[in-house]
């Protein structure tokens, strides 16, 4: 049963989640099977086979549509894996508008694998709608945008993108991987899919990986569900059950997160050898009133302007609460070095374009008691 009416934590809870009609199991069962007995020729229960749908699957693909207001969910191994599924529909010729500050993964699919299929893409700063009208081709088939980007937080505004799309009947997908369904939905906005990589704050725990697509078109949904079938890159059940157990708490973690999110970045704005802190709760932040306006909350994503690399190098060895890594999203703080990890893979160029420097640090902050977090990063300041 998916409801509108019922709560988002409640929904969390419940949406695709019904007790076990067979056992009263409260958890949805881990249904390790690959195929399904039939009932008689072109007879079946709902299920077949694994890779066209799985019950388990079935559950965290409701349960994810039903916190990000749509229809259908469709599950991939990854989130690179939902994204090479969204690009699936394009063909040779067609023209994609997206974010010229995407995740680095994005940006390295698109250009060394999508390009070389004969799909061109024109990358814009779609912080300005202007922008991305401009970019506009007869042939544009998607548009594309993340918002805020990794790692300084830039926002876009989904609305006016999405009005823009709609003028012109071309599809606008969403990446909202930093925000989750808590504190952004675009679907509401104006999008027409949302793509997550769910092994972030969805699943919540770091040990899982997982990505989804989302979308209230049934044409769209018929499209994800055949690239599914076609190409196999769908989230296996284990993973499935996982990531529905973290998304069982995603609401009391988002706000955990975001109490942090405010307390650290607020305390990293008056250090006084931060030159630069960049969490849209700020009131320093540049979109500050757009945030309000479209978020529900900031999150627990920021970045810091340390001044060096050796600076950010010190820091970095210095923790001792805080974990050096990549990804972001888990109930454990993150602390990572951008240049040399998600925007090592393009040009120093580049990176002075998009505002990340040498001494650039990004923080997913976790939800720990936030004056552990903050103590460990005063002691690890001292160091510069
Ligand atoms: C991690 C991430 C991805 C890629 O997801 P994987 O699960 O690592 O494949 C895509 N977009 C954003 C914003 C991410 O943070």
């Amino acid at each position: 049963m998916t409801s509108t009416i019922r709560g988002f934590s409640t929904r969390a809870i419940h949406d695709g989640q019904e007790p076990d009609p067979r056992t009263g199991a409260v958890n949805i069962p881990l249904y390790l099977t690959s195929t399904f007995q039939l009932e008689g020729i072109d007879k079946h229960r709902g299920w077949e086979y694994s890779r066209v749908s799985n019950p388990t699957r079935d559950a965290l693909e409701a349960s994810i549509a039903s916190l990000e207001g749509g229809a259908t969910g469709h599950a991939f191994a990854s989130g690179m894996a939902a994204i090479a599924a969204l690009v699936t529909m394009l063909r040779v010729g067609d023209h994609i508008v997206c974010g010229d500050n995407l995740y680095g993964g994005t940006t390295r699919f698109f250009t060394q694998v999508v390009a070389h299929h004969g799909v061109e893409f024109s990358w814009v700063d779609t912080s300005n709608p202007e922008n991305v009208l401009r970019a506009i081709r007869p042939t544009t088939k998607l548009v594309h945008i993340e918002t805020p980007t990794n790692p300084l937080m830039v926002l876009t505004d989904i609305r006016a993108i999405a009005d823009i799309c709609k003028q012109h009947r071309i599809p606008l997908s969403a990446d909202n991987t930093f925000m989750s369904p808590y504190f952004q939905r675009p679907l509401e906005l104006g999008a027409d899919i949302v793509m997550h990589s769910t092994t972030k704050f969805l699943n919540g725990h770091s040990d899982g990986l997982g990505g989804i697509l989302v979308t209230s078109s049934p044409e769209l949904a018929d499209t994800f569900r055949f690239v599914q079938k076609c190409t196999g890159g769908i989230l296996s059940p284990f993973e499935s059950w996982l990531i529905l157990r973290g998304v069982k708490t995603l609401a009391v973690r988002m706000r955990q997160h975001d109490a942090n999110g405010r307390r650290v970045a607020e305390y990293l704005s008056k250090h006084p050898k931060i030159h630069r802190v960049d969490y849209p709760g700020l009131a320093s932040h540049p979109q500050h009133e757009l945030a309000k306006r479209q978020m529900h909350g900031f999150g627990s994503m920021m970045a810091f302007e340390t001044g060096s690399r050796e600076n950010a190098e010190k820091i970095l060895q210095r923790v001792q609460l805080c974990i050096n890594g990549e990804s972001l999203g888990g109930v454990e703080t993150l602390i990572s070095h951008s240049a040399t990890t998600t925007h090592a893979s393009i040009s120093a160029e580049e990176r002075k374009r998009i505002g990340i420097t040498e001494g650039t640090v990004r923080l997913s902050v976790g939800v720990e008691d936030v004056e552990d977090i903050i103590g460990d990063l005063d002691q690890a300041l001292e160091a510069i």
